[in-house]
Order: structure tokens, then sequence, then C-alpha cells
């Protein structure tokens, strides 16, 4: 059926949705009255309605067990994580053992560095995408001054070509033939923040393996947005932020991903109790003896508060399952492509997507770049009740998720901006 930029065709197309019902699921802010147009899924997920729930038992467990809730808890606080590791594995695409729900995303980056980041003679740079996320900027070039290297010269951006905003994968992959042997970690987005590129991450990590260096993606935008494969994509490791589309709260637990081909290697790593061998975990013994599986670069103990509600949320992804959300993702966001166009015809306005056209190289974020219009038109639409992102020097991002937007949440969208644009 052809795309129409009308009431009708979006609620049919709501109407065919088998997600459709999740929608229901998620609290929305309210503006006047009315639900907002939430297009920033990328930044803050909804929340679950049934999140409340699932902390009040792990408060009510706290009152009524103390410190005996770490067994006798409903969910016994001393494995929580590991409640979460099917459904983990399950979304990425990976072996049950090959993930483990800990700490943060930036902390886990770290973690992992210190894994798979050990520059030795002249292999000693690290690639990246142009304009990666700062804090990860800030974890390499820290890890670099760490180690003794020069961010200046280790730290390589792969850049756009003249005129152009994404990257292709042959060039970031002529990049890592050049750095060759100097190259000792390629670590990418899964997808970029800022333009919505969705990298080749099979490809980006055969190309690093065959000159001898290690991949990682950082899937802060990848995670509950893209179907990924991690396992088979091969890379080395992964990490992710459960707060972005996995819809589990501000700053709650992130995830990490360690290929079986490492695991059991003793890789040197950062150690902590919670990663030893939990059979012998308290016999509290000096020597550290890892855990066979990713669990062996979790340091800490169970953030059960923030995992409550990461339990919830993954529990709706594993409902909807990730391949019928990504296929809902692919219609939603060509339906946004096409309103902006739609939008741009009919006000004159040059509204350029920088996001890749391609399906295959994007996942639900659109990065629209409004020439001639700056700040006061995101300002405009931002009063008029989208809740959408600004991104300096001159990018709205919207993020249309497929777990609780509709079609008719992207078509007021264009309304919206049409009004503003003619305003
Ligand atoms: C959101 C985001 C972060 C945030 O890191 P935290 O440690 O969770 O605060 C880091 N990297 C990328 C790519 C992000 O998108």
């Amino acid at each position: 059926m052809k795309p129409e930029n009308t009431l009708a065709y979006a609620q049919a197309q709501d109407a065919n949705d088998p997600l459709r019902a999740f929608r229901s699921e998620f609290h929305f802010p309210q503006h006047g009255g009315n639900d907002v147009l939430y297009f920033t899924g990328n930044s803050l997920g909804l929340q679950p309605k049934a999140a409340a729930d699932a902390l009040k038992q792990e408060l009510d467990d706290w009152a009524r067990f103390g410190v005996e809730g770490h067994f006798q808890a409903k969910h016994p606080w001393y494995s929580y994580h590991e409640e979460l590791t099917a459904s983990l594995a399950r979304l990425v695409g990976a072996l049950p053992e090959e993930v483990v729900a800990m700490n943060q995303l930036t902390s886990n980056l770290h973690f992992l560095m210190v894994s798979f980041y050990r520059p030795s003679g002249k292999r000693k740079k690290i690639l990246t995408e142009t304009r990666p996320f700062p804090s990860d900027t800030y974890a390499f070039t820290s890890q670099l001054s760490f180690h003794g290297g020069d961010p200046e010269t280790d730290l390589v951006e792969v850049q756009p070509r003249a005129g152009e905003h994404t990257l292709r994968t042959e060039d970031i992959i002529a990049k890592i033939n050049e750095l060759s042997d100097e190259l000792a970690l390629v670590c990418f987005g899964g997808v970029n923040f800022y333009t919505g590129q969705a990298f080749d991450m099979a490809a980006i990590t055969k190309a690093a393996h065959a000159v001898g260096a290690y991949a990682g993606f950082d899937l802060a935008h990848a995670a509950g947005n893209l179907h990924l494969k991690l396992h088979d994509c091969n890379v080395d490791f992964a990490c992710w932020c459960s707060y972005k589309y996995l819809n589990s709260g501000p700053g709650s637990v992130a995830g990490a991903f360690v290929h079986q081909r490492h695991l059991g290697q003793q890789l040197p790593l950062f150690a902590g109790w919670w990663g030893h061998d939990k059979n012998e975990r308290f016999k509290m013994e000096r020597t550290f003896k890892p855990m066979p599986t990713a669990e062996a670069w979790q340091v800490s103990n169970a953030p059960v508060f923030s995992m409550a509600v990461h339990r919830v949320a993954l529990e709706q992804f594993d409902r909807a399952g990730i391949a019928n959300l990504r296929a809902k993702s692919e219609q939603l966001t060509a339906y946004l492509a096409f309103i902006i166009a739609e939008v741009a015809k009919s006000t004159g306005t040059h509204l350029e997507v920088i996001t890749p056209s391609d399906p295959a190289q994007r996942g639900c974020q659109l990065s629209i770049l409004a020439h001639g219009h700056g700040k006061a038109l995101f300002n405009r639409i931002t009063e008029r009740g989208v809740i959408a992102d600004w991104r300096e020097p001159n990018v709205i991002r919207v993020a249309p998720v497929p777990m609780y937007n509709s079609f008719e949440d992207v078509w007021r969208f264009g309304q919206i901006l049409t009004e503003c644009l003619a305003a």
C-alpha cells in the first residue's frame, strides 16, 4: 500500500499492527490533557506500568526479610542478575554465558577495555567512528593516557567523505587495513547517536580480526533497537545501557557481552567478588577464580532496584519479540521519512535527513537537519507537545520506537511540524 499523509492511513496501519497493545503498558507524560508525542526513547525510554509493582516487591521483601532477602526474596537478590540473562541473550543474539547485566555503560566500556585494549609495541591505536558519544571519547582517551599513549595520535576517527554525513563501510575497512599492525582495538557504536547510522558489525569485526585487532561495540543506541546477532557477528565484546531503548529507567543497570571464545581464557580483567566462581564465593578465599562466563567481569553484587525494573522491561521485549519489533520499526521509520518529505514539500523547507535511507544502515531514529531553521523551530514543536531532541549544532533527532509509538504519532508529528514551519 502506498503511504499517505492522512490520519485515516495512519490509523489503518495501527489497526494492523500486531504490537499495538504494548502502548497501553507504558506511562506517557501529559501535555494539555493528552499524551505527548514521545520520540525520545533513544534517550530515556518510557516507564512500563509494571515497574512500580516490581520495585515495590523488592522494597517489601527487604522490609520483610532484611538480609535474608538475598535468598528468600521472591526474586532472590543473590542471583538476581541471573534472572535477566536469558532475556538479554535473546535480545542481543548471544549465548546466555556471553552476557551479564552489570554496572553502567561507560563503566562497562572501561572494564572491558581492561581486557580488550592492551597496547603493545606499535600496536596501540584505537579506531572509532566520527563524532562518537563524548563519554566514549573520554573512555578512549583516558585509557590511552593510562597506558602511556598519546590520544592525539592514537585515537583515530574514521571521517565521512566531503559533503557526506555518514560513513561508508568500505572507508571504515580501508582505514582498518591502513592502520593494520598499529591497530589494537576497533570500537564503534552499534548505531551512532548523532546521525542514527547503524554500522555493519560483522564486516567491521572481520576486518579488525584480519589485521590482528579486537572489535568491540557500544550498543547504547542499538540494544532494543536493532535485531542484533552479537555471537554470529563474532564481536569480541559489547556493552549497552538499559535506560534508552530498553525502558528500564534513568541510570538503570547496563549490560555486557564477551564472546564465548574469550570465556574461561583467563584474560586480564579487573576483578571483584561477584566475578568469582559463585560456588566458592562465600569461602572468601584470597585467590580470584573467575566465573567461566561473562559474569567474570562482574565486580559487584547486583543493584536489585534497577534490575527489578529492567526485569519487567525485558519481559516486554520477550513477549513482543525483537524480530517483530524490528519489522514494525522499519515500517514506522519509513513512514516517518515519508512524512518528513511531505512536510518539506508542502512547506518549501529543506529538511535533510542525514540518517541513511537504507533500512539496513539505520535503526528507528532519523536525524533531521532543518536548513534555515534553528533551535527556535525545535522550541516551537516542543511547545506543541512533541518530545524530540536537539543536538548541537542543528540536528533534531526523532526516534519512533516500535514498542509504544504509533503511526498516528508520526502523522501528528508531521502536522505539528507543518504548522510550526508555516507560522
Ligand atoms: C547514552 C550513551 C552513553 C552514556 O553512558 P552512561 O555510562 O550510561 O552514562 C555512553 N555512550 C553512548 C554511545 C551513549 O549513547
